[in-house]
Order: C-alpha cells, then sequence, then structure tokens
C-alpha cells in the first residue's frame, strides 16, 4: 500500500481505512461528503491536511480535525505503460550510446495523481522517439534512475567510468540523459572526467515530461543523437532548446553553461560567452575553435575520480562565516566562495577564512554576477582575502570550479597542487582576461 508522504495520525487514518494513493475516496465531514482521488503529499509537506484530486481536476486540501470518516470507494490501478515495437535499425547509421540517468526526460505523467514519475528508461525512450532509428543505430543503458538533485560526486564517477569504456568499445557518439537541475555540474564533471574524447558526449534533458503537449524531449533527444552521431567535432556539450520555439537548438561546452530559469524550455545558456554552435533542422553552425572528431580512442584518458569533500559557499550580506570553520571541522577539504562583485567577503569572515586555509584547506573564490571575472586586485578588500590565501578563479562558474575542486581532490593532489591546477585552464573552464 502506498501513502506517499503521509505521515502521524493521517498515515494511521488512511491505513485502517484501507487506503492508498490513488485510490477513489469519500471522505466525510461535518459539512457533508467530498469523493476524489488520494493525492501523495511531498515528504516535508505538513502532516495535517489530506489532499484529493476531485472529478473536475482541483485538488483539494482537507483538514485532518474537521474528517470525520474514510471510506475507499474505488481502488486505483498502476498506471501501465507498454512501449511499441522497437523500429528496425537502418544499417550503416553511426553507433550512438545512450545513458540513461532519470529525471524529467525519463519520466511521465501518473494520470492518477497528476505527478511526475520517474519511469522511461532510455530503451522506453528510443520506442517512443522512434525518428531516432533513421539517425543513427541506438544502444541504450539506465545506469542509474535518479532525479539529478540526487546526484553525487559517487555518481559522476560512476558515469564517467561507463561513457570512458564506451569510448573505447568505439561509439561514434555519447547521448546522457539528465535531470536538468544539475545537468550543468554533470556536464562539468565528465568534461574533466574524460580528457580528449574523440568523439562528442552530449547531455540532454527536457523541462516537460515525455507525454505532456509541451515537452521538449523529443526535439532534444533527436538534436542531441544528430550531434552525437554527426558532429565533425568532439568534448563533451549541452544540448537543449535555444529559443521557446522547437526549431533551433543551442550547443553549450560542457564547462559554460548553466540552467538559468526554472521552467523555460530554453532554460540552460552559456554563461560569459557564446554557445559552441546552434542547430536548426538537422544544420550545425559550429564555432571553428573546437576539437575535430576522431576516429579511435588514442589520445583519451578517462580520470573518473570525484571527492565530494568540497563545498560551495554563497556569500551574502551578514555572510554566516562560522560555517567555513563547521565544514572544515566536518573534513571538509576545500571551499568555493561565491563572492559577491569582483570576488569579495565581508571583513568579518576573514578570520574564518584565514583559519581555513591555514589548515590546508583550499580555499578558492569565483563571483556571484556569473558574467565578468573575479578580480581581487582592485579594491583593498579583494587584496585582503588573496593575502589570507583565498585563491582568485578567474571567470569560471561557481559550479564548475566546485566540480573541478572535487575532481582535484579526487585525483588525490594536496593543497599548492589543486591551488596550481585550479587556476589553470583544463578544459575551457578558465579563460585568460582579453583586453576589450
Ligand atoms: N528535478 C528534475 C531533475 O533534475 C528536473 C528535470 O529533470 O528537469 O532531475
Amino acid at each position: 500500500m502506498s501513502l506517499e508522504g503521509y505521515r502521524g495520525r493521517l498515515l494511521e487514518l488512511l491505513r485502517s481505512a484501507g487506503a492508498s494513493v490513488g485510490d477513489e475516496l469519500v471522505v466525510s465531514t461535518a459539512s457533508g461528503d467530498v469523493e476524489g482521488t488520494l493525492m501523495p503529499r511531498y515528504q516535508l509537506s505538513d502532516q495535517l491536511h489530506l489532499v484529493l484530486k476531485l472529478k473536475n481536476g482541483y485538488n483539494v486540501g482537507m483538514a485532518l480535525g474537521r474528517i470525520s470518516g474514510v471510506r475507499v470507494k474505488g481502488k486505483g490501478r498502476e498506471p501501465s505503460f507498454s512501449p511499441p515495437p522497437r523500429p528496425r535499425a537502418t544499417a550503416g547509421l553511426p553507433k550512438v550510446l545512450i545513458l540513461g540517468t532519470g529525471g524529467t526526460i525519463a519520466s511521465r505523467v501518473d494520470y492518477r495523481t497528476g505527478g511526475v514519475k520517474a519511469a522511461l528508461s532510455s530503451e522506453e525512450l528510443y520506442h517512443l522517439v522512434p525518428e531516432l532509428s533513421g539517425i543513427a543505430d541506438i544502444s541504450t543503458e539506465a545506469t542509474m534512475n535518479i532525479y539529478s538533485e540526487n546526484m553525487t560526486a559517487e555518481h559522476w564517477s560512476a558515469l564517467a567510468r561507463r561513457a570512458g569504456d564506451a569510448l573505447k568499445e568505439g561509439f561514434d557518439g555519447i547521448v546522457v540523459t539528465h535531470g536538468t537541475d544539475t545537468m550543468h555540474y554533470t556536464s562539468a564533471a565528465l568534461s574533466f572526467a574524460l580528457d580528449s574524447p574523440p568523439v562528442p558526449v552530449v547531455l540532454v534533458g527536457s523541462q516537460r515530461s515525455s507525454d505532456r503537449p509541451s515537452s521538449d524531449s523529443a526535439t532534444n533527444l533527436i538534436g542531441a543523437v544528430t550531434f552525437a552521431a554527426r558532429a565533425p567535432v568532439s568534448g563533451v556539450f549541452v544540448v537543449m532548446h535555444a529559443g521557446p520555439g522547437d526549431d533551433e537548438l543551442a550547443i553549450h561546452a560542457g564547462v559554460r553553461v548553466r540552467k538559468l530559469h526554472t521552467s523555460r524550455r530554453d532554460a540552460f545558456r552559456s554563461v560569459n560567452g557564446a554557445p559552441a554552435g546552434t542547430m536548426k533542422d538537422g544544420e550545425m553552425r559550429l564555432d571553428q575553435s573546437l576539437p575535430p572528431r576522431r576516429s579511435g580512442a588514442a589520445g583519451l584518458s578517462v580520470i573518473p575520480g570525484f571527492d565530494g569533500r568540497a563545498s560551495l559557499l554563497k556569500v551574502y550580506p551578514g555572510f554566516h562565516s562560522s560555517l567555513i570553520g563547521d565544514l572544515v571541522r566536518g573534513g571538509c577539504r576545500g571551499i568555493v566562495l561565491e563572492g559577491t562583485g569582483l570576488g569579495h567577503a565581508p571583513s568579518s569572515s576573514y578570520a574564518d577564512i584565514a583559519d581555513a586555509a591555514k589548515s590546508g584547506v583550499f580555499v578558492g573564490m569565483s563571483s556571484q554576477c556569473m558574467n565578468g571575472s573575479v578580480r581581487m586586485t582592485v579594491y583593498d578588500t579583494g587584496r585582503d582575502l588573496a593575502k589570507l590565501g583565498v585563491v582568485p578563479l578567474g571567470d569560471m562558474l561557481s559550479e564548475v570550479a566546485l566540480v573541478k575542486l572535487m575532481w582535484l581532490l579526487g585525483q588525490g593532489y594536496d593543497s599548492p597542487k589543486v591551488a596550481d591546477m585550479m587556476t589553470k585552464n583544463l578544459r575551457g573552464e578558465l579563460r585568460e582576461r582579453r583586453p576589450l
């Protein structure tokens, strides 16, 4: 019996009525009976309201104190899904591996409850977008099935290992289907862990699940597979809608991209520079400086270790810098401070920052402005921080800096080596300042 999210007395009441999420219930109150489908609750929602979806589609919360009885009128059925037969692949097409990790692109609406469920495997995605069979000879593998907010450094390592093996197995391109929330962290992780991939490794997600009319998943997936199969370039990229329409996709470098909108289909944008390319009606316009596609895996290094003991802290007025000491005592080995403006933190935080740096913890500075570059030489406050041992991280995005730090720590480097590598451009994540 699933009573997702219900706790305490409400859980007992529903249990004793034999109810499950998705069942048709009659809930009695002093002012009459209400009929509807029992909805799940979020883990963190209050314990005092039962939620019913009424016939007219509205959800109502019913206060526990007003409920005098619950009766199950009809049992809900688990939604079932049988994919159509797999289309026949055309011979001689490039071989592309789709690695599924989860997220909205691999989910659909549960129409009993209206919630989005992670339910589609990458195999099923292929069935659902039969156009793919005319673009590439596709293999699919579900490496995990999680929403991307649940990704960890271990997941990045596992994914990098599998992608690395697949590159050595000779695939012509790899597509990673991924939740959008943290897709830019994973694209950075794969960028560092896969040094000189011979072919494109493309991350793709969708903002609306596959079975909604406004879904972007088919367009994005077709674009990602087309790019992985045919682009004359190599590297780690994110492919998503370029605008609100379905006609143009943007190709973003894995270390230069960020999710900048909660819901729009063109949520992903290259920051601090133009995207690496665009794709319209299958025609690609690509940055000429991208490394070319190669055949064979010679030159590829797979360096998958990530150490999750690093943190990203946003600086704000009245910054509670004692957090830094808490992190250090908890075993944190590196901190990226996302400073204000050119890379600043309040002087009240200096002692905590200095203590961390003295204890051998790497402390780097990125900027919450996102555009532009950290410059800690302009104001004396920046110079003070540099004297305390804070390392300026140029125009590297904060999320990319965190991932890079976890990766360098995962290689077992000591603090000076980490500091040295954090200030070197390895994968396009750090650009030299250019005079205007
Ligand atoms: N929370 C979801 C995730 O990141 C959203 C999405 O897939 O787009 O996995």
